[in-house]
């Protein structure tokens, strides 16, 4: 009988995908970790039945959430990443020789030894020298650094279970005060089209607005998001991403990317009126 992975978007839309094989399945004390692996989308892991990463389409997450800021601020020395225990975050992190250190803090070490072992192609680089991991609470870890980081990367769950703390305002404080004087945080403001329907987003970037300075969006589209439209916030305390924005200087590594690049950059803050009405409503 054939097998499908499902996951709710709406109370009454659903996306699904044909599982070809069912590789693993566990309950941590943070959440349900599943792996699996289909033919559209190679193998990919869920959390509480949530789709998190998979292997054909993982690269646009993972280029658009470290990309982009470097080519604000090419000085980034000193990186925090909260969450991402799948590693894919890291893993363009490393491609950058001018980059000193990348902290990774996990809540659920379960996640990250699981993708070492089901999903290489994301946690391979986890093993960088570069690299250190902290396995326990993000909101707490943030909230006892001051004035350490070039730059935060939160690549969280969404706003419920482990991940929800990543959205109040006493975190986005938290990161401001983490943040060197020009550093920037990026952070997941999900899926603009399903999230007309709920406040979350909205609550959480109105708290973003009211914390730092400079606060814009931008947009990437991935398959198997719900609506396959996403955003991410772009904060930071002193670097505009689109005034600052340095192509020419991220051009000169020669970094090969299979979706983002210079004009792309510009282009992913250009939002549709609907989501400008949303945020500017925030
Ligand atoms: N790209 C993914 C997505 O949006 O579907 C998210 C990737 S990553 C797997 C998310 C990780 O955030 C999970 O492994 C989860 O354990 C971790 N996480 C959730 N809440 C956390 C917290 N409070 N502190 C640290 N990590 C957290």
């Amino acid at each position: 009988m054939t097998q499908w992975f499902m996951e709710q978007h709406t109370k009454d839309a659903q996306f699904r995908i044909e599982v070809k094989k069912h590789l693993h399945s566990e309950t941590s004390p943070f959440q349900k970790i599943d792996f699996y692996e289909s033919d559209t989308f190679g193998k990919f892991f869920a959390l509480d039945d949530v789709l998190m990463v998979t292997e054909k389409d993982e690269f646009i997450y993972h280029e658009m959430i470290v990309h982009v800021p470097m080519a604000v601020h090419p000085e980034i020395k000193k990186v925090l990443v909260i969450g991402g225990g799948d590693g894919g975050t890291v893993r363009e992190l490393t491609r950058y020789p001018s980059i000193e250190s990348i902290e990774m803090v996990e809540i659920d070490e379960r996640v990250v030894r699981l993708c070492q072992e089901y999903l290489p192609q994301t946690a391979g680089k986890l093993t960088d020298p570069r690299v250190k991991l902290h396995f326990e609470d993000g909101i707490s870890f943030v909230a006892r650094k001051k004035d350490a980081y070039d730059l935060i990367l939160v690549d969280s769950t969404d706003p419920i279970g482990p991940g929800e703390g990543l959205f109040s305002s006493r975190f986005y404080q938290d990161c401001f005060d983490a943040l060197k004087p020009d550093g920037i945080l990026i952070n997941q403001h999900e899926s603009p089209y399903y999230e007309r329907e709920s406040t979350e987003m909205k609550k959480a970037h109105s708290k973003i607005k009211k914390t730092f300075p400079i606060s814009m969006v931008y947009q990437f589209h991935i398959p198997t998001y719900p609506s396959g439209h996403w955003l991410f916030g772009f904060a930071s305390k002193k670097l505009d991403p689109l005034k600052d924005h340095k192509p020419q200087v991220w051009e000169q590594l020669g970094l090969s990317c299979g979706y983002y690049n210079s004009e792309l950059h510009k282009a992913s803050f250009v939002l549709p009126n609907y989501v400008k009405e949303m945020l500017e409503n925030a």
